[in-house]
Parts: structure tokens; C-alpha cells; sequence
């Protein structure tokens, strides 16, 4: 049985060139890219032409981007340098935010019906002790578009930092960091089709070390450097960005098709402000768990965009504070990728209609 895979937000199926490319040039990555001989030059060159890359990839400077295991380290590292002080950020963040944050000062701005937080509610819950406001920019379960421009504006002369969680809008829309405005972004390889365990944080100001140890990172971050990640997610940025056209038409013909499977629905967050990659579907009838057993019974990956704990799939944090645990508890994300053709999806439509409690 052939395998289709839609879930991409939680990762991507990873770009077999990539690692082609990689085994073909294999001793240029051998050295430590910190040491002074052929070995480490070579390495070192390598890194250096990711980081210009990646740098570029958001509109940063080259020194302005920390190489880390990951977002999830990203976001943990900034949150690490403002501890003790008054946090302003949502109700829909990603756990490696709202994990972190626990135990500190913070007001949670709450995501409306369809996803989106607003800039007046940030303006109300400021105060003149507010030191951080951490917002993402696309949901990880909704796809929504958080707006974070507007964000950025709003506090750019105002002695505050502004963190914003890139990692699923990158390669599905355009960031630039000079046109967001924020003081760091996060991002993570492994979501763009390159190799897990590496990500980046993008920062302007100076921020806590969170890895402390060797020289690396210029003293932000230290730990041998991971050229291999480095050197894939560099690569499959501009493999994602040819993507485009083709992820948008793949979320169209899922909703055009779905709207003719009888079987009932609501889509969760919005259709119109949101990331093409996503779609996040509320079926009245029938549980997540029992559908997403189903459909991995006919091949098709699919998430609930929640943890599995003990076995026992918990309801969506997000989705219960947008809606309810009810509505959680139903609903399915599919997260669309390079590897989706038109026949995989008119394969979930004839699986979702043949589906019966
Ligand atoms: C996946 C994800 C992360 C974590 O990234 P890792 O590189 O796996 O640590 C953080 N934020 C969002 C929105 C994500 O989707």
C-alpha cells in the first residue's frame, strides 16, 4: 500500500537530494569546522556559505544568525534571558513556548474563532514593566496568520523585545526581519525537508547563552557546530520556495473535494488568513483517534496536532481555548508537503467517504 504522508507541520519528509548531495561531498563535512587545518577550513566553509544563506533566506546579516539544535532551543534561549521579567504572548503558542514560560510573569493574549490574536488586546495588557512579547507567525494547528507586522510596528521604539516564532511560516511566506521588526525569530530545519536537530535564532540583541561551553556562535551558543543540518535546511529552503504554487493549489482542490465527501464538517481557524500548508478540519461525527487510526489503516498520515501521552490521545490545547475540548477532540490536521500529488488527496476524499462509525 502506498504511503501518503500529510503531516508536514509536524515534520517534512526529508529531501533525498539533499543527502545525495551531502554523501557525493562527504569528507568536506568530516572536520570540526572550528579546527585550523584542510579539515576544518573545508568544513568551515561550508557552514559559513549556510549561514549566508540562511541569513539571507529572512533579510538578516550573516552575524546577526546563532545555529542551534533546533526552534524549540531557540525559543528556550530567549526565554532564558528575560526571566523574572513581565511577558506578554498568546494562548496558541507552541510547547516549546508555553513550556518554558511556566513559572514566569505572563499575560496570554487569547486567539479568536479564527486563530488570531489582536494587536489592541496587546496594547491593553502592556505595561511600562513589560520586557518581551513573544507571538508566532503562522499556528502550527491553524495556519492562521498572526499579525505580526503590525506587532513589530507597534513596539519598535518601545524598550521591549519582540520575539517571534517563524517556524511555519518559513519557506510558505515571506519573512523579512527588517519588515516584521522583531529582535529575534526562530526557526527549524527539519520543518522545510532538512536534517532534524538543527534550527536557527535570529537575533539583533544580545541574548543569555543557553549551551554554555566553547567558543561557538561567537560565545551565543556553544557545541560543535552541526554542518550537515546546517548545510540541509540551506538547501531545502530553496527547494520549498519552488514549491509554492503547488502547496496552494493542493490546499484548494482538499477543500473544493472535501466540500463533496458526505460527511460533516467545519473547517477550525481561517481559510482566508492562513498558510497554505495547513487546513485543520472539525468532523462533528466521528473522534480524531478513531479517524486518524483509520486512515493510517489506509496509508494516510494525519495528526491531531496534539501530544500522545500514555496512549491516550489528549485533546488539542489550542484548539480547546479557541473552542472547546469537545471540538478538540474531533477535529484533524492535514499539513500538505512536497511529496502530495492531486491522486493523495482524491485518495483521503474516497477513504473519508467510505468512513462509517
Ligand atoms: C516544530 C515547531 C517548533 C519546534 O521546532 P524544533 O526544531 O522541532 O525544536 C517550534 N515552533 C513551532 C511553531 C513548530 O511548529
Amino acid at each position: 500500500m502506498k504511503k501518503i504522508y500529510f503531516d508536514y507541520a509536524a515534520t517534512s519528509i526529508k529531501r533525498k537530494e539533499i543527502l545525495e548531495n551531502f554523501l557525493e561531498n562527504a569528507d568536506l563535512f568530516d572536520g570540526n569546522p572550528d579546527s585550523t587545518h584542510t579539515y576544518g577550513r573545508d568544513a568551515k566553509k561550508i557552514l559559513d556559505q549556510a549561514r549566508r544563506k540562511l541569513a539571507g533566506s529572512i533579510k538578516a546579516d550573516p552575524s546577526q544568525i546563532i545555529f542551534t539544535s533546533g526552534a524549540s532551543e531557540s525559543n528556550n534561549t530567549v526565554i532564558n534571558s528575560f526571566r523574572g521579567g513581565e511577558i506578554i504572548s498568546t494562548n496558541i503558542e507552541h510547547d516549546s513556548i508555553m513550556n518554558a514560560l511556566d513559572g514566569e510573569k505572563v499575560t496570554y493574549l487569547r486567539a479568536d474563532e479564527e486563530g488570531r490574536i489582536s494587536l489592541d488586546d496587546l496594547k491593553k495588557s502592556l505595561t511600562d514593566r513589560t520586557k518581551l512579547v513573544i507571538v508566532m507567525f503562522v499556528n502550527n494547528e491553524l495556519s492562521t496568520i498572526e499579525p505580526v507586522k503590525e506587532i513589530g510596528e507597534f513596539l519598535k521604539d518601545k524598550p521591549i523585545h519582540f520575539h517571534v516564532d517563524g517556524v511555519q511560516a518559513y519557506g510558505h511566506l515571506d519573512i523579512d526581519v527588517e519588515e516584521i521588526l522583531c529582535d529575534s525569530l526562530s526557526l527549524s530545519g527539519h520543518k522545510v525537508g532538512g536534517i532534524n536537530g538543527f534550527g536557527i535564532l535570529y537575533t539583533r540583541n544580545k541574548l543569555k547563552s543557553l549551551i554554555k561551553g566553547g567558543e561557538q556562535e561567537k560565545h551565543r551558543r556553544a557545541g560543535t557546530s552541526f554542518t550537515l543540518g546546517a548545510y540541509s535546511m540551506a538547501e531545502a529552503f530553496d527547494k520549498i520556495l519552488g514549491e509554492r504554487e503547488k502547496i496552494k493549489d493542493l490546499k484548494k482542490y482538499f477543500l473544493a473535494e472535501l466540500a463533496k465527501v458526505s460527511i460533516n464538517y467545519e473547517i477550525n481557524g481561517s481559510v482566508a488568513k492562513s498558510s497554505d500548508h495547513i487546513v485543520n478540519v472539525y468532523f462533528k461525527d466521528f473522534k480524531s483517534d478513531f479517524l486518524l487510526t483509520y486512515l493510517d489503516m489506509n496509508g494516510i498520515c494525519a495528526s491531531a496536532g496534539s501530544a500522545c501521552r500514555a496512549g491516550a490521545l489528549e485533546p488539542s490545547r489550542v484548539l480547546t481555548n479557541i473552542y472547546d475540548e469537545e471540538r478538540a477532540l474531533h477535529s484533524v490536521r492535514f499539513s500538505f508537503g512536497y511529496t502530495n500529488t492531486i491522486e493523495d488527496i482524491d485518495k483521503l476524499m474516497e477513504v473519508l467517504g467510505r468512513v462509517k462509525a
